[in-house]
């Protein structure tokens, strides 16, 4: 148990403002491992002027010095891998195996793609008789959950500093840890004071302080529609630019000419990884009838091969959540084909792997975002259906499909209402537009359309 000091603002570590601190809890055994301070409205002000003072001179620093910038946290990002996947590992409770080959080695390859991109990337060009100029949007403020803690700072603190703007970052207040670590490296790679600054503290006061300052030219957010929601409205009363990044409820589609048992692995090995606290995560896998008992049945055989291995959830809320899910995924009249709400282990806030059959569009289970590890398998009677079926939530963040040649997957795939689709099991790709269509987000982070997020246009004709 620790407690870590200040806030970094300015190029340095700083006494918090306040008197109050959040604890730091390991979700796997309920121990706390740490504290942090419990930034204020006041933090949020010294944070956001140290961006604002230090904005034209970073806006006007030459994109191959920025460039040169990110190449440098790269490295020390890569040289503390092993450090920053036990802080996920402490702090977020996944498998340090997990920790060490996404929550470590993503963000590495994030920021050395926003390192290329800054040295490449054309900030000027001509059309007709105008020079178009893409200058810097500001100063961004980046709130970010727990679920991805690294990736989705470096998602948006390495495209915001490659395209010239200064930064503010309220992490969750589930995973501070890795927050600090990464200032710590922004530091080392010898980024200018002011450019990059953290303020810990809780979403309601730290982040809605942030939200709502008019230094602020843009909010960048990741997490639940319900605060994406409240930041786009208080966005909206200051006509400042929002970028949101929203939840999902993703379908797996298997059409009857893929390879079943491939499919239903992969579909189950994704849902499962991080505890299903993913919110790309394809929770609905949606199988042709004549196929679908089968797929139940290997699907409850590969979730229960997950028992021993998964992570715990966040905390204790997340997993009452997600037990309740369950519970009404049971009381709705589905079929449950593997694990429960029982939780399988004394200390720490786990929940079975959980599999439900007989799930129908209607149900909670089939239209709300669990954010846990829980599956829902449902037929469907012939290609246009399963289209409906897919097509019929709120959301639109990825998904998948598979089919015995990659044309006819393609073709499904296209008219799906997503932003991002897997092709017969399609790698993650750190190059790739990432975001939502309908309430799943606003924007798109990561790539060149990452960048362009970041930037604004200037035409100067002659
Ligand atoms: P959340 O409350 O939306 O948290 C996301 C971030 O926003 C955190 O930094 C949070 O701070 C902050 N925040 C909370 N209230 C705020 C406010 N009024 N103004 C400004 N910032 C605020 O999400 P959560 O409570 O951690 O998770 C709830 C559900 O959201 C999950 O079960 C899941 O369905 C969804 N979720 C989606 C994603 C995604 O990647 N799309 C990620 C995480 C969660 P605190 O940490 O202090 O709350
Ligand atoms: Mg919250």
């Amino acid at each position: 148990m620790k407690a870590y000091d200040g806030m970094y603002i300015g190029g340095a570590w700083r006494p918090a403002a306040g008197q109050d601190v959040i604890e730091v809890v390991n979700p796997a055994d309920e121990q706390v491992i740490g504290t942090v301070p419990a930034g204020t409205a006041e933090d949020v002000d010294a944070a956001v002027r140290a961006a604002r003072a230090a904005l034209p001179a970073w806006a006007a620093t030459p994109p191959a010095e920025r460039a040169a910038r990110l190449s440098a946290l790269r490295d020390v990002l890569a040289a503390r891998a092993d450090e920053i996947a036990g802080t996920v590992t402490a702090e977020l409770g996944s498998p340090l195996k997990f920790s060490q080959a996404v929550h470590a080695a993503v963000p590495i390859a994030v920021a050395g793609s926003y390192a290329e991109l800054a040295a490449t990337y054309s900030f000027e060009e001509k059309t007709g008789n105008s020079v178009v100029h893409h200058e810097p949007i500001g100063v961004v403020a980046a709130i970010t959950p727990w679920n991805y803690p690294l990736h989705q700072i470096v998602a948006k603190v390495a495209p915001a500093l490659a395209a010239g703007c200064t930064v503010v970052v309220k992490p969750a207040e589930d995973t501070p840890l890795v927050a600090r670590l990464f200032a710590d490296a922004v530091h080392k790679a010898g980024v200018p004071a002011g450019v990059f600054n953290l303020v810990t503290g809780l979403g309601p006061v730290a982040g809605q302080a942030l939200a709502e300052h008019p230094g602020v030219d843009l909010v960048s957010f990741t997490g639940s529609t319900a605060v994406g929601r409240r930041i786009a409205a208080i966005a909206a009363g200051q006509v400042k630019k929002v970028a949101l990044e929203l939840g999902g409820k993703s379908a797996n589609v298997i059409l009857p000419s893929a390879d079943l048992a491939k499919a239903v692995n992969v579909g189950v090995a994704n849902v499962m990884s991080n505890s299903g606290q993913t919110c790309s995560a394809w929770t609905r896998m949606l199988v042709h009838r004549d196929h679908y008992d089968e797929a139940v049945e290997l699907a409850a055989t590969a979730a229960a091969k997950y028992g021993e291995r998964i992570g715990p959830v966040v905390n204790a809320k997340q997993r009452d959540r997600v037990r309740g899910y369950i519970e009404k995924g049971v009381a709705e009249g589905a079929r449950l084909v593997a694990g429960g709400p029982e939780s399988p282990r004394e200390t720490g806030y786990f929940v079975s792997p959980t599999v439900f059959a007989d799930v129908t569009e209607g149900m909670t289970i089939a239209q709300e975002e669990i954010f846990g590890p829980v599956l829902s398998v449902l037929a469907y009677e012939d290609e246009e259906d399963a289209l409906r079926i897919a097509n019929g939530t709120v959301y639109g963040l990825a998904g998948a499909v598979w089919a015995g040649e990659e044309a006819e997957a393609v073709a499904f795939a296209r008219r799906m209402e997503t932003g991002q689709v897997d092709i017969n099991g399609g790698r993650f790709n750190p190059l790739a537009p990432f975001g939502g269509y309908k309430q799943s987000g606003v924007g798109r982070e990561l790539g060149v359309h990452g960048l362009a997020e970041y930037l604004q246009t200037k035409s100067l004709q002659f």
